[in-house]
């Protein structure tokens, strides 16, 4: 087995060294062949000069430095795609996950399991701004979902390789990884991990961070139920709202051959006009969202991030 541990870097200058510090302590003693891949994502402050010393000391350091700030997901997906382990451990840069949980991480891959989650069970985090709403947001993920973890958010968590790549991030989405790894057909462990409160710098989130995270929710859902055939939703959708004003204009038929009560004058009339003009939009837009998912697939060999800087990556992982 053989380990590559991702982290994404946005002005973490301080964190640095001493993550590097972490790290050894942690994967020295692992019997196993690791690297690290940094991946700054358009850091403003010293970090990538920072990185460039490390990695110029330690060739298990590789760094991907992105052309600008494309965000905390894509900077992982750029990550993935220069590794090559087998086994990938995601964690931030901040020392908020901590090193010194890996091996514990990789034991469960050892027993069988394929994504090790981490949670943060003792979160030292703004309450009302961050904590919160994230557990909120958790329960309402694990109820859409039906993937059930206490700590979607937790970056700190091992994949085995083949449930991980193969589906683009982007958006909030790398939180949805585990949802996507047990549509693959994954076996799932949530284990608690520390978390200690951010050393230096800031956090680069706050409240709005839970409202995207709930409408990135809306696509994972939607990919993962009618991701292949919107049309079944809304064109389903659309034939129940037809068959309903059917119905309603059979009744007002019966009325008007049975009792002589006029059809145009009942503004039920109205109403099933309506409805079924709906029923054939919605179905339409199916017939749009079908077309649209199309291009979507069309569209995976696109880049969700560039890069500017390589150090000590295979080149043969390129693009
Ligand atoms: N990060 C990133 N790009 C961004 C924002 C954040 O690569 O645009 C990194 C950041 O350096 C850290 C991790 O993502 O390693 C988590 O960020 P942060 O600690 O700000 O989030 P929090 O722990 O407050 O959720
Ligand atoms: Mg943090």
């Amino acid at each position: 087995m053989n380990l590559s541990v991702i982290i994404p870097v946005y002005n973490e200058q301080e964190n640095l060294p001493m993550l590097y510090e972490a790290l050894l302590k942690a994967l020295e003693p692992l019997a196993v062949a690791w690297d690290v891949i940094l991946v700054d994502d358009g850091s403003r402050d010293g970090s990538l000069k920072v990185l460039e010393q490390l990695a110029a000391k330690d060739q298990r350091l590789r760094v991907v430095s992105l052309r600008r700030n494309f965000g905390q997901t894509a900077a992982i997906a750029a990550g993935i795609d220069h590794s090559d382990g087998e086994v990938i451990v995601l964690m931030d840069a901040d020392l908020q996950n901590d090193p010194a949980d890996i091996p514990m991480l990789l034991q469960k891959i050892e027993e069988g399991y394929d994504v090790v989650s981490g949670w943060r069970a003792k979160r030292k985090d703004a309450y009302i701004t961050r904590t919160l709403p994230s557990n909120l947001a958790n329960g309402l993920i694990s109820w859409v979902t039906g993937v059930h973890l206490h700590d979607y958010g937790c970056t700190l968590k091992a994949y085995r390789r083949e449930v991980i790549t193969g589906f683009r991030l982007y958006g909030e989405m790398h939180r949805f990884i585990p949802v996507y790894a047990s549509s693959y057909g994954a076996r799932i462990i949530e284990l608690p991990v520390n978390h200690n409160p951010r050393k230096f710098g800031k956090t680069k989130y706050g409240l709005e961070r839970t409202v995207k995270v709930i409408l990135d929710l809306f696509t994972v859902k939607f990919l993962s139920s009618f991701g292949n055939k919107p049309i079944y939703l809304f064109g389903g959708t659309g034939l129940g709202l037809i068959a309903l004003s059917a119905a309603v204009l059979l009744y007002l038929f019966v009325r008007r051959v049975g009792f002589g009560v006029s059809v145009l004058a009942s503004p039920l009339f109205q109403v099933a006009t309506m409805v079924a003009i709906m029923g054939f939009q919605s179905m339409l837009m199916g017939l749009i969202a079908e077309l649209q998912v199309r291009t979507y697939h069309e569209s995976q060999g696109k880049p969700t991030y560039t890069v500017r800087k390589r150090i000590n990556t295979d080149p043969s992982k390129n693009d």
